[in-house]
């Protein structure tokens, strides 16, 4: 049979650019819809590493920085994804968003006067760039008759405007003639599913289904997959999905705890001491964020039991462990809680039968804290609904990972 889709590799990259995180994941696959063939030959993936620019205030330019590179802390530009979202509906709330005035002032303080549209594009140029030289994409290309797909990653939960200045800020990017967008509540929950093949029979015999829980930087993703027989069918609008999204993500915790601290500021001194101190409470603030962050991602779930100190110039105050539970964060874990409801709940109403399993995943659950909270909370509700362990923290990006795979997804036999 000569055939020549058959036999030439066709390459799959998919680029999932978080609020907080990127990574890219690279397939290599057998793929010819003629004769139903898509197989996997290779892979190769991009870590994690965070999403952030290099600006330059002199002439005003922002520069990609890939996981090697540095820049002062002061002209790093982080979380530009989240000024495309504009006044977008955060947890439910109507009011603009605390995380998204925030971000806009980050940007004016750091002297950034570009559309935030012009940053996404020249952060998709250079993360192309940088993923082409990590992937060896010059050398694989160089196959005889090799194709490339471009896939990029998009919350579901954007409304079409966003959707639509995030695809825009893509195209101008001009890193490939056509690019295939993907959900990335579907993404993730066909990389759990894909990724822990061979793993599933238990539940692929009782035709069960099972969600994943995926905790971004920007948004909190939920997906549905119900087993029918031994056969996987991950595609986009397949029955056998269902997903929820939401704006909902450790951005969000991040402000509330920024806000507390604030707040702490403002009852501990008068306003003309937070004047006369600014650069040093501005320095606090940040070594409070910096203590904050590290403690929220550290593994065990002991971590803030008696609270947490905080210095403002030069003294130190107290907060309990009671206001951070319910001032950072119980919007954030009864917004997860009821994304995982709305799942289960749809499901019990239209097959009858519960889900078995919630897999988390997401940067934020690497820390035992929060990982802990949800458990908590989900147990108390759903008693029978078995969770996920940590080992489901992948390194790599999971939406990457089940981007790239999108091909492989018709239906293929279990392993
Ligand atoms: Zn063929």
């Amino acid at each position: 049979m000569d055939c020549e889709s058959c036999e030439s590799p066709t390459f799959v990259m998919a680029l999932d650019m978080g609020a907080t995180f990127s990574g890219a994941y690279l397939v290599e696959m057998r793929y010819c819809p003629d004769h139903d063939l898509h197989r996997v030959y290779g892979e190769r993936r991009l870590d994690k590493f965070r999403t952030a620019m290099s600006y330059d205030a002199g002439n005003g330019t922002v520069t990609f920085m890939g996981p090697e590179d540095t820049a002062p802390i002061d002209r790093q530009l982080q979380y530009f994804k989240v000024a495309l979202t504009g006044r977008e509906d955060w947890q439910g709330s109507q009011e603009a968003p605390a995380e998204h005035e925030w971000v806009a002032r980050h940007l004016q303080d750091l002297g950034v006067a570009l559309a935030p549209a012009t940053v996404v594009s020249e952060y998709f140029r250079g993360f192309f760039a940088h993923a082409w030289v990590a992937l060896e994409m010059a050398r694989e290309m160089s196959k005889p008759g090799a194709k490339l797909q471009v896939v990029v990653t998009h919350p579901a939960c954007w409304s079409g405007g966003t959707q639509e200045r995030f695809r825009r800020a893509v195209q101008d990017a001009s890193i490939h003639d056509s690019i295939h967008w993907e959900d990335e509540a579907i993404a993730a929950l066909r990389g759990v599913v894909y990724e822990m093949r061979g793993r599933w029979d238990h539940y692929a015999q009782g035709g069960d289904s099972i969600m994943v829980l995926d905790c971004g930087g920007l948004t909190a993703d939920a997906g549905l997959f119900r087993f029918k027989g031994n056969m996987y069918d991950l595609a986009h609008g397949s029955s056998s999905v269902s997903s929820r999204s939401q704006l909902l993500g450790s951005l969000g915790i991040d402000q509330r705890f920024r806000d507390v601290f604030q707040r702490l500021t403002r009852s501990a001194l008068s306003p003309e001491s937070r004047e006369v101190l600014a650069r040093d409470i501005a320095n606090d603030e940040r070594l409070a964020m910096e203590r904050w962050t590290t403690m929220l991602r550290r593994p065990g779930q002991n971590q803030i039991q008696s609270g947490m100190s905080v210095r403002i110039a030069g003294r130190t105050h107290h907060i309990t462990r009671s206001e951070i539970m319910t001032q950072v964060f119980s919007d954030y874990i009864s917004g997860l809680v009821s994304l995982v409801s709305c799942l289960y709940e749809h499901e019990v109403s239209h097959r009858g039968v519960a889900p078995k399993v919630l897999l988390v995943t997401g940067g934020i659950t690497m820390g035992g804290l929060v990982l802990g909270l949800i458990r908590e909370q989900v147990r108390h509700k759903y008693p029978g609904l078995e969770i996920s362990l940590p080992q489901l923290q992948f390194r790599w990006n999971i939406v990457a990972y089940g981007a790239a795979h999108y091909l492989v997804n018709g239906t293929m036999p279990m392993e």
